[in-house]
């Protein structure tokens, strides 16, 4: 074995393992974070951040902020299009390179990158993970943060019934028109491809694209995308498309086992509506920090659970939308006309009681509703 006993390993350096890793850190906790590539290494992400999530650390992130959102457009499969006005510009555009590399920078733990973890084995003290260059190491507890794939996941049984959708994301070049055309604005697309979406966010000197389908099948999806952005003057022009999965959260799942606990994707903590999961990964890496402080792990699948949870409650939980009422609503939304072009739209059959009123509403209600708490 190398070296002497963490406190806790943390395999995975994106927001929700660099956030458990400061947490830890910040407490005076022994930490090793575990990356299997080389840092900062690029991720596919829209990037899109409510800012207010922000606020959550206690330093400063906007040298990493290349735009912000004041408005979102909503575009709908007959043409159609909602404007919302975004007061406060509360949406953050970011590179994730860049955004995960500041939280661990101020992370106090020590960081090996280039160091997968290929082999666990926990009993009751504590875990020992072995990395794929056949170095050892052990800790009290383990933070599984290695994304929708999680190797952690598997190795101790859990996410076994996984359900991922899957996204496609390129970092295209835009000229002086098209940045200022989306200079604070994020569209988004509903309708093609069925169940799922796409989407344009601005960043300082190229725009983000992508497509997401969470049901189904998603053949063609590049083909897809360089279509609908063609006919927005967006020219993919070769620019490299990057694929990744969507994990979705199944009702109680349980998000620990013994010594090791799942965070983020890794736990499938990810909006499937929107594929929004950097601030759910946030959240949950400092959960799962604090129930591994009190040395109470099976408080953490509770406390994603429970109403306390800073953000992954309903939603994310057995109280939550399952993935089939959002994908019916989804295809519902989808498939109506939207009445007006006004700042909302009002669908047929829809009252204001309902859980999901209008999706528009929902969205440009997101970046007020998500970090406020
Ligand atoms: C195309 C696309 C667009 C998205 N857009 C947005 C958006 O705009 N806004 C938003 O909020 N969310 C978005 N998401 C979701 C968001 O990217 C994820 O929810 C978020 O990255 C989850 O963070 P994480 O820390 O759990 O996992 P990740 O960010 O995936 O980090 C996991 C880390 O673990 C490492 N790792 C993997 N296996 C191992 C191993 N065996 N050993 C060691 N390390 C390992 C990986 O290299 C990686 O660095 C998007 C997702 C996709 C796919």
């Amino acid at each position: 074995m190398s070296g002497s006993e963490y406190d806790a390993i943390v395999v995975g350096a994106g927001p929700g393992g660099a956030s458990a890793a400061f947490w830890l850190g910040q407490a005076g906790r022994r930490v090793l974070v575990l990356e299997k590539e080389h840092l900062p290494r690029y991720k596919p992400c829209g990037g899109g951040i409510p800012k207010p999530l922000f606020s959550r650390f206690p330093f400063d992130f906007s040298t990493v902020v290349e735009r912000e959102i004041g408005q979102v457009r909503f575009r709908f499969r007959d043409g159609r299009e909602v404007r919302a006005a975004l007061p406060d510009r509360p949406v953050a555009m970011v590179m994730r390179d860049r955004f995960d590399a500041l939280i661990l920078q101020h992370a106090r733990a020590e960081v090996r990158d280039g160091s997968p973890v290929t082999a666990l084995r926990q009993d009751d003290s504590g875990v020992e993970v072995e990395t794929r260059a056949g170095e050892s190491f052990r800790a009290r507890y383990l933070i599984g943060a290695d994304g929708a794939n999680s190797r952690v996941a598997r190795l101790v049984g859990l996410r076994q019934r996984r359900q991922m959708g899957v996204a496609l994301e390129a970092e295209v070049p835009a000229d002086e028109r098209l940045l200022a055309e989306y200079a604070e604005t994020a569209l988004f697309l509903f309708g093609v491809p069925p169940y799922g979406y796409m989407w344009v966010f601005p960043k300082a000197e190229h725009l983000s694209v992508g497509v997401g389908a969470f049901l189904g099948r998603a053949p063609a999806l590049r083909e897809r995308l360089e279509e609908e952005m063609g006919r927005l003057g967006i020219r993919l022009d070769g620019a490299p498309c990057h694929g990744h999965p969507l994990p979705i959260h199944l009702r109680r799942e349980r998000l620990h086992c013994g010594r090791v606990l799942l965070v983020g994707d890794a736990a499938g903590l990810m909006d499937p509506l929107l594929g929004e999961g950097i601030r759910h990964a946030v959240d949950s890496g400092r959960l799962a920090a604090e129930a591994v402080l009190a040395d109470r792990p099976a408080r953490y699948t509770r406390g994603c659970s429970g109403a306390s949870a800073p953000t992954c409650g309903p939603g994310y939980s057995g109280r939550g939308c399952s993935m089939s009422i959002r994908a019916a609503v989804l295809s519902w939304v989808c498939a109506t006309r939207v009445s007006s072009t006004s700042s909302c739209v009002s669908l047929p059959g829809a009252r204001r009681t309902d859980v999901w009123p209008c999706v528009p509403c929902r969205i440009s209600c997101w970046a007020r509703r998500s970090g406020g708490r």
